[in-house]
């Protein structure tokens, strides 16, 4: 069976010049779109009914009207009637991938998972929080009972750990090394801005970690995760731990992030447990290493999978 993965042209929305590389999504289904393994889908937008179950009335106008400016673009994005549109998308493509996971065991989707957008408001490039919006829809769908996201993006997932309080369906876990927070974009790890809590936990991976550091610490963090028995497993596998990342204090090359994707999906195997990605951050200036880092998950995915 071909994997399928969720890519839509509507994810872009139109932000300008930006560090965000808002067409990496595209430059990646490019890249794949020769793969014989792969089907590209276009998935369909989250409905309101999605998007209420996580985010306020307030906030969720703002995006779409662009009123109040400044909450419309807490998020750092200089708001456009495409930003909308874009997001429901998004949101949209994570929440499919999920759901063809939980029948076919593994899926993608070229997209990110916004973990630092909060009720409320949006962070750190993040508009609505497509992992909570995802893991919502199925709760109550009754499509799964337990839902639990494992965060490799280099920043923490403050967004997703505040949404992860009130929700016990949940189970967040950021293994980060870049301690993220309040939409200031670089702080180091050895003082943590956030408290844990049953079912949000986070590990630091500290300053020039390299591969080996990395994966003992994914030994240590993952068992909670296991033993959480998640219905689906939501993996944000960011392209920003890269070491020429602009926010990256880590020694992480492309071989170590391959290594790290290998045991990510080995992990969900081993276990039984259906697993659907995300790409989430990069930000290398040379765009072509944040591709190949996502290119590589996909390689990971060929190697445990096929
Ligand atoms: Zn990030």
């Amino acid at each position: 069976m071909k994997l399928k993965a969720y890519f839509h042209r509507g994810y872009a929305a139109q932000i300008g010049k930006h560090i965000m590389p808002i067409r990496k999504f595209g430059l990646v289904a490019e890249a794949l779109s020769t793969a014989a393994d792969i089907e590209m889908i276009e998935p369909d937008p989250v409905s309101d009914e999605d998007l209420l179950r996580v985010h306020t009335v307030r906030y969720i106008h703002a995006v779409s009207n662009g009123e109040p400016r400044e909450l419309a673009e807490m998020q750092k994005f200089p708001w456009t009637d495409t930003l909308y549109p874009s997001v429901l998308l998004t949101n949209g493509g994570c929440l499919a991938a999920a759901r063809t996971a939980l029948g076919e065991g593994v899926s993608a989707a070229l997209v990110s998972g916004f973990h630092h957008a909060c009720a409320d408001h949006g962070e750190g490039f993040c508009t609505f929080n497509g992992l909570v919006i995802t893991a919502d829809a199925l709760i109550d769908g009754g499509e799964a009972k337990r839902v639990a996201v494992l965060d490799m993006d280099l920043h923490y997932g403050n967004g997703t750990a505040q949404l992860a309080v009130s929700r016990p369906h949940l189970f967040a876990l950021s293994i980060y090394g870049n301690d993220y927070w309040n939409n200031v974009a670089y702080r180091d790890v050895s003082f943590r801005h956030h408290l844990d809590g049953a079912n949000h936990r986070s590990y630091s991976l500290p300053a020039s970690c390299n591969g080996s550091t990395m994966i003992s610490i994914m030994d240590e963090a993952l068992p909670a995760l296991r033993d959480f028995r998640p219905d689906l497993v939501l993996y944000q596998a960011g392209a920003d731990p890269y070491y020429e990342d602009p926010y990256s204090p880590l020694d992480l090359d492309h071989d170590d992030l391959l290594a790290r994707d290998r045991h990510v999906f080995s992990f969900a195997k081993s276990n039984g447990i259906p697993i659907a990605w995300v790409l989430a951050g990069g930000y290398t200036e040379d765009t072509s290493k944040v591709v190949r880092v996502h290119t590589n998950t996909f390689k990971a995915w060929r190697e445990v999978f096929r």
